[in-house]
């Protein structure tokens, strides 16, 4: 994991870079905003931790002027105690989390390991099987360049597949995910709902995607992705 660290304050920003890089970060260390932003510009950075007050731009400024540009990167504040009023404005311009000086090291770690794992959480929100793509948050759906229109169900039984690639899926367990019925209602609901859904994303000559394992159940092809 990369760190990109911003304190003007040595003795401490010294301290901090040491104790993280020991735990395994990769740390550049920086004493001034300016050079912070452009940093951010030029580098890619798994998180950020900035102390507030700083020659050049402050903490609070380049945390603006990341989310200005659409740039989601998780930020740390360290803030002394008594800033509470930065610490809030910071929080409502979207800082992930902050800490007071003076701190435990090991809180800072703990801290960059959960944000970061919340931001790779994010990415989750696309799922993938080949040419076929589904975004969690703006339910689009698209084989390739084109647009599939689905209704809800149909959805929902392709995320739970899709979130799950490879694996064989039993009819009774679509049924309890899916619509939400612990018992079998006897019908063939999940295999025309299944039908349906393959002859929206599987056009003929297509690569087939949804599986079909008689007697059981169905699946998702797990897609190896090229340079995976
Ligand atoms: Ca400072």
């Amino acid at each position: 994991m990369r760190v990109l660290l911003v304190e003007d304050e040595e003795r401490i920003g010294q301290f901090v870079r040491r104790a993280l890089t020991e735990q395994g970060f990769v740390v550049d260390y920086l004493v001034d905003g300016d050079e912070a932003w452009a940093a951010t510009r030029s580098q890619s950075y798994d998180a950020l931790v900035l102390d507030i007050m700083l020659p050049g731009r402050d903490g609070l400024s380049i945390l603006r002027n990341l989310r200005e540009q659409r740039d989601a990167v998780p930020v740390i504040l360290m803030t002394a105690r008594g800033e509470l009023h930065e610490r809030l404005e910071g929080l409502n311009l979207g800082a992930d989390d902050y800490l007071v000086k003076p701190f435990f090291v090991e809180e800072l770690v703990a801290r960059l390991h959960a944000v970061c794992r919340r931001a790779g959480g994010e990415k989750l929100s696309r799922l993938q099987a080949g040419d076929l793509t589904i975004d969690l948050l703006t339910r689009e759906v698209r084989r390739g360049e084109q647009a599939l229109d689905l209704t809800g169900r149909e959805f929902a039984l392709l995320e739970y597949l899709m979130r799950q690639p490879g694996r064989v899926i039993p009819r009774t367990q679509l049924l309890g995910h899916v619509w939400g019925y612990d018992f079998d209602p006897g019908s063939n609901l999940v295999d025309v709902t299944v039908r349906r859904l393959r002859r929206k994303i599987e056009r003929p000559g297509e690569e087939a995607l949804l599986e079909t394992v008689r007697g059981v159940g169905y699946r998702m092809r797990q897609v190896v992705e090229a340079g995976a």
